[in-house]
């Protein structure tokens, strides 16, 4: 059979295009198809996160995110809860997120309030640079074949309703909720739905950012017993988000709802510009893979936004996906790799959805108190409750790197056997962990090098690195040569002249995937040849139960 691509991706949101960029930074041919005329219609996401931006500095474009950014980089991620716009503040979270523009030795990249429809137009800009990858909008997938070695499928032009079929070696559903692919399987998803229903007005309010005295903030939880909400600045041309559970009454007036949750005082013209009903769900596909078709991103995940994880965790299944299939295309890179996808993905999005569900059950109409609105010291008694209850079960939604840098891989039959159990660290309690399956720990390197300034800068992208931590590239030597008779890609990451990277590896030596995630680590070189082998998915995985 002969190919028109190598893979077919449905589906250009942020998994659709964060997997094109990923093929075609390994050097593979894909086409995405997108039945919109264009990228970025969801004013949705608005918090990119750390692990998100670390892996758009990956692929070159953390710093074209930051230039996009609506209120530049420097703005302040506070979160203020307050009675109402015009009301009393009852408490903050600075740095939210871990916006704030400042080095931190945890992370290559800070995280950004940016909205989805920016992030999206990003990401396109990056994936056309690709010579191999090609972008078809107002194009549907109809349906396709599984073939043994491949897809035949059909699409179609939606402007002229002509279809045509495209042959790839791989289909990949990266369609969102409702995905088309994952219904064509037969491929359930399986929790809890709906939790409730919710409803967002984008509006613009020229001047309302200077109307209120709490600052600025990315986001305003108004807690109060008429209209509890969320308001947000969502771009520099006066456009605002809000969101109320009353909005979802038949009879709301969504002007007169934004006036009461703002309160007395704040008169500005509000033009209401779109509305955005979502529902909010428990839910996990049954799997992600039949034959050479896989799911990613929310069509097989979904749970609700507090927190800020969907898009985010679908950009890292667009890179475990798109590494591994790039792998196994280029001919070093064994079965083994596309049967942990699932293995390894699944127990991170079944505690990440957990984790928002968690979110879920403190929002601003639950952290409503009777008498929050009364004046005089019975009233400041009430608030400081509030505020207190606040600080308790809210940090976690808005400082979680334990969730975004701290969800480590389990037992995958890719990576060495010290990755036992999926490892899921507190929410609030980052600790860098080298552990075979974690995410590779962070160093700034004093002054940078030639190559860049932060550890991961000198990881390769598309072959396994191999870090020595103490020596120079010699002691790599034994590895090398193993790499070069299995002929798995291997560069060599040494000479660093920095002692505490030993401390933090508690190894001589780490075998990074082009992900970022340790495969391997150990002090003899010999068991790092030995491994190549099994992070490339040349060793037939066992049947494995997958960890949920
Ligand atoms: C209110 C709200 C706030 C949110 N905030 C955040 C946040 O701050 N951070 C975060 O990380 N996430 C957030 N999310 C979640 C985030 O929006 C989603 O997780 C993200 O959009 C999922 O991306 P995706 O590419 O998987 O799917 P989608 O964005 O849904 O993209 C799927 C694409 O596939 C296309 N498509 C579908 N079927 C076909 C077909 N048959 N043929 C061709 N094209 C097809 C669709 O047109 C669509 O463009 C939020 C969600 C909501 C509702």
């Amino acid at each position: 059979m002969t190919f028109d691509t190598d893979v077919l991706v449905v589906g250009a949101g942020p998994v659709g295009l964060a997997l094109a960029i990923e093929l075609g930074m390994q050097g593979r041919r894909c086409i995405v198809v997108e039945r919109h005329d264009r990228v970025g219609y969801a004013p949705r996401a608005k918090t990119t996160n750390v692990r998100s931006r670390e892996l758009l500095r990956r692929w070159g474009i953390a710093d074209r995110l930051a230039a996009a950014s609506p209120f530049g980089v420097d703005y302040p991620s506070n979160i203020v809860f307050a009675t109402r716009l015009a009301g009393c503040e009852l408490t903050r979270f600075a740095n939210a997120f871990y916006c704030a523009p400042v080095r931190d030795e945890r992370f290559a990249e800070h995280a950004q309030w940016i909205p989805q429809y920016k992030v999206e137009e990003v990401l396109r800009s990056r994936a056309v640079e690709f010579p191999g990858v090609e972008l078809r909008f107002a194009t549907s997938l109809a349906d396709w074949t599984d073939l043994t070695d491949g897809v035949d499928a059909r699409i179609v032009d939606l402007p002229t309703g002509s279809a045509s079929r495209i042959r790839a070696r791989y289909l990949v559903g990266a369609d969102g909720a409702r995905s088309t692919v994952r219904e064509q399987l037969g491929i359930r998803m399986e929790g809890r739905s709906p939790l409730s229903h919710h409803h967002n007005i984008i509006f613009r309010a020229a001047g309302l950012a200077a109307t209120h005295r709490l600052g600025p903030a990315v986001m305003y939880w108004l807690v109060n017993g008429e209209v509890p909400a969320v308001i947000a600045p969502l771009d520099n041309d006066d456009r605002w988000t809000f969101g109320a559970n009353k909005l979802g009454e038949a009879d709301s007036n969504p002007e007169a709802l934004i006036r009461a949750a703002l309160g007395p005082g704040i008169d500005v013209d509000i033009d209401i510009v779109s509305r955005d009903e979502w529902t909010a769900h428990q839910l996990i596909a049954e799997s992600y893979r039949k034959g050479n078709v896989f799911l990613a991103g929310d069509a097989c995940h979904l749970h609700p936004p507090f927190g800020g994880h969907g898009m985010n965790m679908g950009i890292g299944d667009a890179v475990d996906l798109g590494w591994k299939i790039a792998a196994v295309l280029e001919g070093w890179g064994g079965a083994a790799l596309l049967d942990s996808y699932e293995i390894e993905r699944r127990p991170i999005h079944r505690r990440v959805v957990d984790e928002a569900v968690v979110n879920l059950g403190f929002s601003s109409h639950g952290l409503v108190l009777e008498g929050i609105e009364d004046e005089g010291p019975a009233g400041d008694a009430v608030r400081a409750r509030a505020a207190a209850q606040i600080q308790e079960t809210k940090r976690r939604e808005f400082d979680s790197l334990g969730v975004v840098l701290g969800s480590a891989y389990g037992a995958s039959p890719v990576l060495s056997g010290e990755a036992v159990e999926p490892r899921l660290q507190e929410s609030t309690n980052f600790k860098p962990d080298a552990r075979a399956g974690s995410r590779a720990p962070h160093a700034w390197l004093e002054g940078g090098t030639a190559r860049g300034a932060s550890l991961f800068d000198h990881f390769a992208t598309s072959a396994m690195t191999l870090l020595v931590t103490a020596g120079g590239p010699k002691a790599a030597t034994a590895a090398q040569s193993a790499a070069a008779e299995a002929r798995i890609p291997l560069m060599v990451a040494a000479a660093f002249d920095r002692p505490e990277l030993r401390a933090l590896y508690q190894a001589r030596f780490a075998l990074i995937r082009p992900d970022q995630h340790i495969a391997w680590r150990g002090d003899d070189i010999h068991e790092a040849g030995a491994m190549l082998a099994r992070a490339a998915g040349r060793i037939p995985s066992k049947t494995q139960e997958i960890t949920t």
